[in-house]
C-alpha cells in the first residue's frame, strides 16, 4: 500500500461517498423548498454511480490508504438496495470502518438489513425533540417520533448509534439542553454541529452560528462534564463525558475551531465527482474515467495526482466575505 499526502503533508484516510442527491426532508438550512421544490431536477439514475462503480472506486481509494468510508447523501436510505452496496464494501480487505449518515426517517425499515449487510455504525441527524419545531425544520411533516423509533430499532439490531444536531441561532438553540438530557439518558452520544456556510442557498452568516463555547456554557449549567482525549489523531469531534458515566457529548467545531490541518478526507458526490474539501467549488469527474477504458492503475494515478496537489484549508481561512463570495457546492449534492 502506498501512503499519499497532499501539499500540507496530510494523508488520505477517509472517504465520504454520496450515494444519492435526493432527500425526503427539506431542512430549511440545507435543502430549502424554495430551491429544491417540485420542479427541481435531481440526477437521473444513469448519472449516479452504480454500486459496481462505487465498489471499484472504493477499492482504489483503500489501496491508497483509505481506512474509513462513510455513506451519505442526500438521504442514503433513499437509494434502492443500499444493503447490497454495504455488502460489497464490507468485503474490501483493509477497510476498517463503514458508517452511514442518515436522517433516520427510513431507519426503522432498514436497520436490520443494514446490520445484516455488515454495517457497524449509523449517525442519525436530529435537530430537535419538540414535535412542531422539528417538523418546521425538516419542512416535510415528519415528527421526531419516527426518527427516535428508527434510532431504537438501530440499537436493537446492534448498530452503534450517534446523533448529530446542527445548532443554528434562533432555530433550535433552546433545544441544546433537552437534547443532551434525552440522549444522556439513552446512553447515546450526541454531537453538536456548528451551522456551516456550505452551499449557496442557506443564507449563512456568522451571526447565525452558535459556537461550541456557547453550547458548552449552556450544558455546564446543567451537567458535570469532563474532556475526553481524542481517540486518534485527526478525530473531528471534541468529546466530553458526563462525569461518573460512560455517556458522552461531542462538538463539531468547523466554524469556531477549524480542523483543516488534520483533515484527511476526500468526497465522492453521487455523480462520481471527487472533491477534496466540503467547501470546494470544483470537482474531478471520476464517472467519466470509470466509464472509459482506463485501468484501475490509471484511475489510481489520477487520485494520487489530485491528492498530491491538494491545498484546501477553507475553514482555516474563512471570513464573512469568503463565505459569501465563493460559489460552493450544495451539501445535498457533495454529501454531508
Ligand atoms: N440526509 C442525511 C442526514 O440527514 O444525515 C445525510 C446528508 S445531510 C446533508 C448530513 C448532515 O449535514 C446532516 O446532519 C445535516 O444536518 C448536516 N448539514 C446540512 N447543512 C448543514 C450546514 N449548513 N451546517 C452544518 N451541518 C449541515
Amino acid at each position: 500500500m502506498s501512503v499519499i499526502t497532499d501539499k500540507f503533508g496530510r494523508p488520505l484516510k477517509d472517504l465520504r461517498i454520496s450515494v444519492i442527491d435526493r432527500c425526503n426532508f427539506r431542512c430549511r438550512y440545507c435543502m430549502p423548498k424554495e430551491i429544491f421544490g417540485r420542479d427541481f431536477v435531481f440526477m437521473p439514475r444513469e448519472q449516479l454511480l452504480s454500486f459496481e462503480e462505487i465498489e471499484r472506486l472504493a477499492k482504489i481509494f483503500v489501496d491508497l490508504g483509505v481506512r474509513k468510508i462513510r455513506l451519505t447523501g442526500g438521504e442514503p436510505l433513499m437509494r434502492r438496495d443500499l444493503p447490497l452496496l454495504i455488502k460489497k464494501l464490507t468485503a474490501i480487505d483493509q477497510l476498517e470502518d463503514i458508517g452511514l449518515t442518515t436522517n433516520g426517517s427510513l431507519l426503522g425499515h432498514s436497520a436490520a438489513k443494514l446490520k445484516d449487510a455488515g454495517l457497524q455504525r449509523v449517525n442519525v441527524s436530529l435537530d430537535a425533540l419538540d414535535e412542531e419545531l422539528f417538523k418546521s425544520i425538516n419542512d416535510s411533516g415528519v415528527g421526531p417520533e419516527r426518527v427516535l423509533k428508527g434510532i431504537q430499532k438501530a440499537k436493537e439490531v446492534g448498530l452503534e448509534v450517534k446523533v448529530n444536531m446542527v445548532v443554528k441561532k434562533g432555530m433550535n438553540d433552546h433545544e441544546v439542553v433537552p437534547m443532551a438530557a434525552y440522549f444522556k439518558e439513552q446512553g447515546i452520544t450526541l454531537r453538536y454541529i456548528e451551522f456551516m456556510d456550505v452551499g449557496q442557498t442557506n443564507g449563512w452568516d456568522f451571526s447565525k452560528v452558535i459556537t461550541k463555547k456557547q453550547i458548552y456554557e449552556q450544558l455546564k449549567e446543567q451537567f458535570d462534564l469532563e474532556a475526553v482525549d481524542p481517540a486518534y489523531l485527526g478525530e473531528v469531534a471534541k468529546r466530553y463525558r458526563y462525569v461518573g458515566t460512560n455517556a458522552e457529548v461531542g462538538f463539531i467545531t468547523s466554524v469556531s475551531e477549524s480542523f483543516c490541518s488534520t483533515c484527511t478526507r476526500a468526497r465522492i458526490a453521487a455523480d462520481g465527482k471527487m472533491y477534496t474539501c466540503l467547501f470546494a467549488e470544483n470537482g474531478f469527474d471520476f464517472r467519466e474515467l470509470l466509464r472509459s477504458d482506463k485501468t484501475d492503475d490509471e484511475i489510481k494515478d489520477e487520485v494520487i495526482h489530485i491528492w498530491n496537489n491538494r491545498t484546501d484549508r477553507y475553514s482555516d481561512e474563512r471570513t464573512e466575505e469568503s463565505a459569501k463570495s465563493r460559489s460552493k457546492i450544495e451539501m445535498s449534492y457533495i454529501g454531508g
